[in-house]
């Protein structure tokens, strides 16, 4: 079949396969080329198949060498539907992985059953015996409690005030834009409770206590959850806001985790990372806008980072190096380029100014557009798009 962008906003219903897997095989390179990283042997990513977990997953075994266990729910393709992208990712990965004789094994299923866990453990015990590195990467829209069935979904709204902010409406396929007012009603408790089931803490901690108890946590054992927490600009929508609250409770799990484990050598840590277009990020209101006024400004420094950028110099310079650029509640900081004042200053000039009109000039529309279709493996330079592509990728 012919694969173009079937788009709604910020979703995108299908999923390039050969541009997927040259977004994977660029990021092997970019690793490749890069100092190696005296770090993990054997690492677990939870989230592995995009964004910052698939970064992970690339920097811990091209940057580290290490075997990799992957985690993700991904949709499989057919041979009348694409996959998603992260299929597909997940698909490359393994493949590029095993012809460099790295061992991965990738378990599509729900990273908050418990069955998922069960089968990690078993890959682990088969393959290697313990892992070193844990990366929770997870980013979900829906949890099902494993052990009272309740099921919970994320929502990402404002807390205590209705916010009126504004956007960036974008038509991803044509670049027409505009700047739009956006009024988002506050969260119910029970939406932020339910936001924190999904997003906090609670499923990281029970990832590490089941592996502690099967005994396949390593002496050297490290395990890094992922945050944001951004500028005031989001801070309504974002750390003010349920998702806040759910990282807040992400922070509370890591000091919990620390006391809980620490003296059986586990440790815990948060990064902050920047921001960045994921699907996840993008699902966002006033992100868009944001994030293209920020990368044009982070690109004009020479500061603009990549998932894959990032990631790799979380992994050089900051998990196995010390002393760690952390804050006052502990906390790796990795988005000390995207707060830095100058940045911030300009960011905060554009965002008073900035119009339908003027869009393009103040903010980095077409590099938001161009990083949202490579999500779903388009608009790669060296990949015919008017091709035919098998969607089911041939095994071996
Ligand atoms: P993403 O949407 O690119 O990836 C999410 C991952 O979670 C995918 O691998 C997906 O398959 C997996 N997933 C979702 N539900 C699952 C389930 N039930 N079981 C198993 N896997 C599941 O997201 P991302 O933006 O890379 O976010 C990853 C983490 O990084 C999140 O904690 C996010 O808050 C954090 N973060 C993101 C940004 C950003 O700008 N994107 C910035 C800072 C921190």
């Amino acid at each position: 079949m012919i694969v173009k962008p079937r788009i709604r906003g910020f979703i995108c219903t299908t999923a390039h396969p050969t541009g997927c897997a040259r977004n994977v095989q660029d990021q092997v390179n970019y690793v490749r080329g890069r100092p190696q990283v005296k770090g993990s042997s054997n690492a677990l990513v939870v989230g592995c198949s995009a964004g910052y977990g698939l970064a992970s997953r690339i920097s811990a075994a091209f940057g580290c060498g290490a075997n990799t266990i992957g985690v993700s729910f991904e949709k499989e393709p057919s041979e009348r539907k694409t996959g998603s992208a992260g299929w597909y990712n997940n698909f490359a990965f393994d493949r590029l992985a095993s012809s460099a004789n790295l061992f991965s094994h990738t378990i599509n299923d729900d990273a908050f059953a418990d069955h998922t866990k069960i089968a990690v453990i078993e890959a682990i015990r088969k393959n290697f015996g313990s892992i070193d590195l844990l990366i929770y990467s997870l980013a979900a829209p829906i949890r099902t409690h494993p052990k009272t069935g309740e099921v919970f979904r994320s929502t990402i709204k404002p807390i205590g005030q209705t916010m009126n902010s504004r956007t960036l409406k974008l038509d991803v396929l044509t670049g027409n834009c505009e700047v739009a007012e956006i009024d988002i009603e506050e969260a119910t408790d029970e939406e932020i409770r339910s936001t924190t089931a999904v997003m906090g803490g609670e499923d990281w901690e029970y990832w590490i206590e089941v592996l502690s108890e099967a005994g396949v946590l390593a002496k050297n054992f490290k395990t890094v959850a992922y945050t944001y927490l951004g500028n005031e600009l989001t801070w309504p929508i974002y750390r003010g806001g349920t998702i806040g609250k759910a990282k807040e409770h992400l922070d509370e799990t890591c000091h919990k985790l620390k006391q809980r484990f620490g003296q059986s050598g586990v440790d815990a840590s948060i990064a902050v990372l920047k921001a960045v277009v994921t699907q996840a990020s993008t699902a966002i209101p006033v992100v868009p806008l944001y994030f293209s006024i920020l990368f044009r400004e982070m690109k004009a420094k020479g500061t603009h980072e990549d998932c894959i950028d990032h990631i790799h110099r979380l992994f050089h310079e900051q998990l196995y190096q010390e002393p760690r650029r952390e804050d006052d509640s502990g906390r790796i900081r990795m988005d000390n380029y995207e707060l830095d004042e100058a940045v911030q200053a300009s960011v905060a000039k554009s965002w008073e100014r900035i119009n339908s009109d003027n869009v393009h000039e103040l903010a980095d529309v077409n590099g938001f557009q161009a990083d949202f279709l490579r999500l779903f493996g388009f608009g790669h330079p060296e990949v015919d798009y008017d091709a035919e592509v098998n969607p089911v990728p041939l095994q071996g």
